[in-house]
Parts: structure tokens; sequence; C-alpha cells
């Protein structure tokens, strides 16, 4: 529980004290951290399989290691997200070798993930995935429309690429190319490829922020789709509510929903 009130950083924090609710942890070494981010970095991978987030081998999520930050855990190559595990996740660095683990991982993860975790020293985890949704709204080069609160998590936060449109990522000037813009925001649309996400807070808030990147392209696309001129926020609203509701700790927040109920359900994550 938070001690006081002075600990607060979100307004969705209790004032009152004594109730339920997710705190972010505090580990007494890199040990207790890796093992939180491995566990939570697993639950990302599920929580895109239950999403429909497959796509054969594509789609890889990273996160940095606590003690050698030069160092990432990612998920298997063909490994279906369903079939994540603690004991099948791998360790690389930014030149590609696998440092632990016995899975290769994906080339064009590797190349993306590397170039931008190495352009964003604080850059802590980033994902990406081939979404229909995301894909679809991505092939209009456009930016998202301010059509909601969810959207607005994403004013000011995110961008659409052209530079390598299109064009599988597995040479290493391509992922140069992008990764210099990917880092800058929450979301990145890559034209005509998919959505790609990066946070300086943690893999859930990455993955959570991913999930809702790809729901806000269901529904511009469903809005353009029925031929109704919608009414937009305005500037103002759409900033209030990224203030708000638009932050890295509200992202691990809405994430712990779902990391509960894949510890529930799916117990062998943790295997
Ligand atoms: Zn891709």
């Amino acid at each position: 529980m938070l001690d006081a009130v002075a600990d607060r950083i979100s307004i969705y924090q209790p004032e009152q004290p004594g109730l339920i609710f997710p705190e972010i942890p505090k580990f007494a070494s890199f040990a207790e951290e890796r093992e939180y981010r491995k566990r939570h970095l697993v639950a990302a991978t599920r929580a895109f399989a239950l999403h429909g987030f497959d796509y054969g081998f594509a789609g890889h999520l990273t996160v940095r290691d606590p003690e050698r930050p030069e160092l990432y855990w990612t998920n298997p190559m063909c490994v279906r997200f369903s079939d994540v595990r603690m004991s099948n996740l791998v360790l690389a660095d930014h030149s590609g070798n696998v440092v632990e683990g016995r899975h290769a991982i994906n080339r064009a993860g590797f190349v993306l993930h590397s170039a931008v975790h190495d352009a964003h020293p604080d850059v802590m985890a980033m994902c990406h995935a081939h979404t229909t949704y995301g894909t679809a709204w991505c092939a209009t080069g456009r930016p998202l429309d301010m059509l909601s609160q969810d959207a607005a998590c994403f004013y000011g936060n995110h961008a659409v690429i052209g530079a390598s449109a299109g064009a599988v990522a597995v040479e290493k000037e391509s992922g140069l190319s992008i990764a210099a813009q990917i880092g800058k925001y929450r979301g990145v649309l890559h034209q005509n490829h998919g959505l790609l996400t990066t946070s300086r807070h943690s893999i859930d808030d990455a993955a959570f922020w991913f999930i809702a990147l790809e729901r806000c392209c269901r529904v511009q696309l469903q809005v353009e789709a029925s031929g109704i001129k919608p009414q937009l926020l305005s500037d103002k609203t759409a900033q209030y509510s990224l203030d708000h509701v638009g932050n890295d700790f509200i992202g691990w927040l809405h994430f712990q929903t779902i990391y509960n109920q894949l510890v529930e359900s799916q117990p062998d994550m943790f295997d």
C-alpha cells in the first residue's frame, strides 16, 4: 500500500489508505527484478495470443535486462505467443547473438529492436506484431484522429513512418533508418507494415499500449467505414485526457488486470 498521498503519481491511485490496489514493486536484487521482467514479458506474449496477434513467426517483444541493459530478453523465434514461457525466453545482445536460451531469435526483430534499444538507451521495452487492424490502418499512411478518450492516449505521442514502408527489416540499415523515430513516440504506425510501441517504463506499459493502439486502429476503420463524419476531440481535451490516462504508469496499471487474469488461467507461463 502507498504510505502517503505524497507517493501518488496518478489521480487513479486511491487516497484512502488500506485499499487493495496494484503497486509497482521494489526489488532487493537484480535477480528479483530480472525474474519480474521475464514473468511480465511472458505474460505480454500470452496477452498478444489472447488478442489474436500471432502471424506465423512474425512479432517480437523485448525488455532490457536490469543488470546488463545492453542485453535484452525476447520471445523465441517460431514459437507461438501462447507457447512462450519462462524457460524458452531468449537473452540477446545488440549484434544478434543469443547469450542465454536455446532458441534462435527473429532476424527482423533483432534488427529493429536492437536499433531502437541502441538509439534510445532509456527505452526499456518494445512490442511489434502484424495485427489485422493495425496493418490495415497503416496502409493509409495517416496518423490516428482523436476520435475518443482512448485515442487521446496517443495524442502527440504517435507517428506514421513512411521510410522503408512495406520492406521487411532484415538488413541493419533498415533498422537504423527508422529506429531514431520509433523510440521518440509511444506508438509508431509503420506504413504498409504494422504497429510498434516502446516504453521507458516497463514491458507491461509497452504491451498495454500496443493492445490499445491496435484497438484505436480498429475503431478508426469502423468509424470511417460507417461513412458518418465523426466529432473529434479538441486539442485541449485530447491533451487533458493524455495527461490523466495516457502516461506510462497508467499503461502499466491497465496491464495488471491482464497479468492477474493470465496468472490464474495460464500457470504454465512460469514453467
Ligand atoms: Zn514486422
